[in-house]
């Protein structure tokens, strides 16, 4: 367990702590495990809104798809032998 300096305070403090115990001051760790966990959680709703987004476009165009290929089906009846 490496001790660094406090940004605030200069006392040594351990490299995992999240706050000073000192001054109370966040380090740099906790700033970083923040910024990461934001970034996941950003990234997370991108990807979920992209899912959303394909699956939503795709669904509509197998429907016009299908819609489509229905329309072009001739619906004549069955010609008698
Ligand atoms: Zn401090």
């Amino acid at each position: 367990m490496a001790l660094i300096a406090c940004e605030e305070c200069g006392q040594p403090i351990s490299q995992s702590a999240s706050t000073c115990p000192h001054c109370g001051a966040r380090t740099r760790h906790s700033r970083q495990f923040i910024s990461g966990v934001v970034g996941m959680l950003l990234g997370v709703i991108v990807v979920y809104v992209l899912v959303l987004t394909v699956g939503q476009l795709s669904n509509g165009g197998s429907q016009r798809l299908g819609q489509s290929m229905a329309s072009s089906v001739p619906t004549q009846p069955a010609k008698a032998p």
